[in-house]
């Protein structure tokens, strides 16, 4: 009989969802590698043993293609001394030598069997199942849903384990267009003809860069699809001064615990009228919204409802990364043109581009981070009576990502105008002089507090909605 199959509710109890043999999930993350939300379910459906041999593949493959790109970018180099067929007019001639990868191979293991590529795949391997866990943990949020949270980080740490796959394929793409283009280049350098890859090298790098800023999109699809469907249990009314359960309180009378009045609590306009974003997606609502956000947190909160569809809360989130984006490359552009007078036009563009995917991701990476320094102390202490609210403060604090990208501009700009130009020492006198400090301490200093601000956001956000009515 299928185990799956359709059956008599009422006469048999549920079966457990029975887990795919082992060798099914074996190849998953190869096989849905553009498929995030595909592979992410299958590998939270697998067997333990499943998911770890499939997981634990991706993982060993990370190393392997790491040290063969090595070795084979050392089968071709240069020798920079001198070579039988310099002259006294050109003594330092290069000449090209070629090896084979055994020949590498032994040259690297000169000083015993364990050579430099096995202390790199042993770094590697523990460095990614690093970077696993704490992505799990910035998701554990998005996945949760009531109960305890253990099962919700196990789902999470899968579903990031399951992108593995399309970070095997990129590194092999991006490192073995690298290497076939330096040994190339190395290759030419032995005859007369000069080459260079110039052209390539900065557009190369725009790809990588957007490679490794769009995978956090790319586990967010993956984790989004893999939380449990379970419905928190229903919430009685509660006073939202103290939290009292008003189930048994008059409409008309006080709650006997804080005095606050009742129909304050539960009259949904009054206390809770929501927020423009929500009652009409436009521009305009989005500014004020966003406006309301940054400057009065605990008055916008204290409005908020939160038991409304998440999905506006995410795109207000999701325009806010687009236009950090742009914004981030257009100021890079006026910066570069202001300072250098698009002397290099390649490095403005580079930069420009770079800015374009960095400035999301670097936010993306802060944000995600506070967010779940939050959700875990409220996960631990059981503060929030629903995690979906959690969900839609994280949502809608990405606007306060805006006061960091004010307070970054402004020290490039304050480094450019101290002399007309981008010069490090100027920078440098300037910082002593107005904060005595570096320039690096500066900034760190600056972004820290700014970090610690947010918490203490978040801390009274918690406030505002921990016993909302709607
Ligand atoms: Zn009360």
């Amino acid at each position: 009989m299928d185990a799956n199959g359709p059956h008599d509710d009422t006469a048999f109890p549920t079966p457990a969802p029975v887990a795919p043999p082992a060798w099914h999930t074996l190849g998953v993350p190869w096989r849905y590698a553009f498929q995030p939300r595909t592979a992410a379910t299958l590998m939270v459906a697998a067997s333990r043993r499943g998911f770890w041999i499939s997981f634990g593949l991706c993982l060993l493959a990370i190393p392997c293609v790491l040290v063969w790109l090595f070795l084979w970018a050392d089968m071709v180099t240069v020798d920079w001394s001198a070579s039988p067929a310099a002259t006294t007019s050109a003594p330092w001639t290069p000449s090209v030598v070629e090896r084979s990868a055994a020949e590498v191979w032994r040259d690297w293991h000169t000083y015993g069997w364990l050579g430099w590529a096995e202390w790199t795949a042993i770094g590697v391997v523990l460095g990614a199942l690093a970077t696993v866990a704490f992505m799990a943990w910035l998701h554990l949020g998005t996945v949760h849903e009531s109960g305890p949270a253990g099962p919700s980080y196990r789902r999470a740490f899968r579903a990031v384990a399951s992108v593995s796959g399309l970070v095997v394929l990129a590194t092999l793409v991006f490192g073995s267009i690298i290497v076939a283009l330096d040994n190339a280049e190395d290759r030419l350098r032995g005859t007369d003809r000069t080459v260079s890859f110039d052209e390539i090298g900065p557009l190369l790098a725009v790809g990588i860069i957007a490679t490794i800023c769009l995978l956090p999109a790319w586990i967010g699809r993956a984790v989004r699809d893999v939380r449990q469907g379970l419905t928190p249990p229903p919430l009685p009314p509660r006073c939202e001064g103290c939290g009292y359960d008003l189930t048994h309180v008059a409409a008309d009378g006080r709650c006997t615990e804080c005095g606050l009045d009742v129909a304050s609590s539960l009259t949904p306009d009054l206390r809770r009228p929501g927020c423009p974003w929500e009652d009409e997606p436009d521009p305009l609502a989005w500014l004020r919204t966003s406006y309301a956000v940054i400057v009065s947190p605990a008055t916008f909160y204290g409005r908020l409802r939160l038991r409304t569809p998440e999905r506006p809360a995410l795109h207000f989130s999701l325009w806010h990364y687009a236009v950090l984006g742009i914004v981030g490359a257009v100021f890079m552009f006026f910066f570069m043109m202001a300072v250098d007078g698009a002397g290099d036009s390649e490095l403005v563009c580079l930069l420009v581009c770079a800015f374009l995917f960095a400035a999301p991701a670097v936010g993306w990476i802060t944000h995600r981070f506070i967010g779940a320094v939050a959700t875990s102390w409220w996960l631990t202490h059981a503060m929030l009576p629903d995690v979906r609210w959690a969900r839609k403060v994280i949502a809608y604090e990405t606007a306060y990502l805006w006061i960091f990208g004010l307070y970054n501009m402004a020290l490039f700009i304050l480094g450019a105008l101290t002399d007309g130009r981008f010069a490090p020492e100027s920078v440098r006198t300037l910082c002593r002089n107005v904060f005595g400090m570096r320039p690096e301490e500066v900034l760190f200093c600056g972004n820290s507090l700014l970090c610690f601000f947010w918490l203490w956001r978040y801390r009274t956000a918690i406030r505002a909605i921990r016993w909302s009515n709607f």
